[in-house]
């Protein structure tokens, strides 16, 4: 008998490949392998609704128990795998227990970066990358007066947009010039520094943390270069994540930024894929390898490694997006703006609905749109068929874009 796939990692793209191996007529055994004590869910929630209970863990679980049953996957949680043996096809786990492979999909994400200074330990200093820490956080915050959230990107203003919603007094507090400086342009900044504000919260930028301040074991206060000081009694950081690759490293894959994966998403062992978080990939939208973490990249690349192993090349070339929501507003990123060098903007920002169009040498490379969902599907479209759109064109209210390209 086939030995099958065995996926390592219960996350999105975990949880993508096993159902799209289905889909793609593999017939085999698969063996979905996630170190967390939960059914694969989503992440997006754990700082929106599911961390302000408008959502259920029932509506945030991808799919129920029954499906991976109707569809012959065997899901083990709580099952951490220490080694892959290349040489002798099969996975080891935690207990010991070793289980054979036809083909590898290593699905391990990313963990969050963790803070290198002083008071890093103290009880009250919080991450979030799962549904437990969500619920650590949020019983956490509702017990808090004042929250300082260390830094000003998706998730720390997420989860500042929270913080303020159940009332308390919250400082975000960003190293760099600006809010989101590497991934969004300074309209969108200056928006969002404005919005954080207007709902109350105090926005300090570049401000570099230099040590978290702590009483009997417990957080009281972050201390920012320049002799400032701002108190807290929960600190939540949000500083970026890193890739999990020490399982491909011990089994000898090629590892750079993430676990080293060609267009099919096939590593340096041709039995043996990465995807989502924790794969560095060949993406034609980013001029080059790149790392993504996104719910579509993390589904899309699964997809593609599935197919892959059900025998179909199906290279990804899928055009990337984001979306993030703080407060009531949700903005929407199609396409990777990294490289821009000229902005214009669509819409109205002080009436909270606008897009901002990035071009690269006069070619569309990004939009970003801000509570315009009808800007942002055009947007991925567009971007998508690479279909030629001047900046005026962009800027000129009067054009349908819908209609370019056609
Ligand atoms: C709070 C939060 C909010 C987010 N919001 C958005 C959003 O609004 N929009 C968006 O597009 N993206 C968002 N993201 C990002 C998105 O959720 C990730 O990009 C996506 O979950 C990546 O999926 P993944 O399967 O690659 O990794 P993960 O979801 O991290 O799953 C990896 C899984 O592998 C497990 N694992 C790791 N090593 C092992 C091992 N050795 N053995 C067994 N299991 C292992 C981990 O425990 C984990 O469960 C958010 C992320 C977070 C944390």
């Amino acid at each position: 008998m086939a030995a099958g796939a065995v996926i390592v990692g219960g996350g999105q793209a975990g949880f993508e490949a096993a159902a799209s191996l289905r889909a793609e007529g593999y017939q085999s055994p698969i063996t979905l392998l996630g170190e967390e004590p939960h059914l694969p869910y989503q992440r997006p929630p754990l700082s929106k609704g599911f961390v302000l209970d408008k959502q259920g863990l029932d509506e945030i679980e991808l799919r129920p128990q029954s499906f991976y049953r109707d569809h012959g996957i065997e899901v083990r949680v709580g099952e951490r795998v220490v080694h892959v043996n290349r040489e002798g096809r099969s996975v080891r786990l935690k207990s010991g227990e070793s289980i054979p492979y036809d083909s590898v999909v290593l699905a391990v994400g990313a963990r969050n970066r963790s803070l290198p200074i002083d008071g890093a330990e103290l009880d009250g200093v919080l991450y979030l990358r799962t549904l437990d820490e969500s619920r650590e956080l949020k019983s956490r915050v509702q017990r808090a007066q004042s929250v300082v959230v260390i830094g000003g990107g998706f998730i720390g203003l997420e989860l500042a947009a929270v913080a303020r919603t159940l009332g308390k007094s919250v400082t975000v507090l960003e190293a760099q010039p600006r809010l989101m400086p590497r991934v969004v342009a300074p309209a969108i900044s200056e928006f969002y520094r404005e919005l954080h504000t207007s709902q109350g919260a105090t926005v300090v930028c570049g401000a570099m943390v230099s040590e978290i301040v702590g009483a009997g074991g417990k957080v009281r206060a972050v201390a920012v270069g320049g002799g400032r000081s701002f108190p807290a009694d929960v600190v939540l950081v949000g500083i970026g994540v890193v890739p999990n690759v020490e399982l491909a490293q011990g089994a000898g894959l090629k590892v750079g930024n993430g676990i080293i994966v060609d267009d099919c998403l096939r590593t340096s062992d041709p039995a043996i894929y990465a995807v989502g978080d924790c794969a560095e990939h060949p993406n034609t939208f980013a001029g080059g390898r790149v790392r993504l973490e996104s719910v579509q990249n993390a589904c899309d690349q699964a997809r593609c490694a599935a197919a892959a192993i059900a025998g179909r090349r199906a290279p990804y070339a899928a055009l990337p997006w984001f979306w993030t929501d703080q407060y009531d507003v949700r903005l929407q990123m199609a396409g990777l703006s990294q490289k821009y060098d000229q902005t214009v903007t669509r819409g109205d920002i002080a009436a909270r609905k606008f897009s901002v169009f990035y071009f690269k040498d006069g070619r569309l490379v990004a939009v970003d749109s801000v509570n315009r969902p009808a800007d942002h599907m055009i947007a991925r479209r567009l971007l998508a068929a690479k279909t030629v759109v001047t900046p005026a064109d962009a800027a000129d209210e009067s054009v349908d874009l819908k209609k370019l390209g056609r």
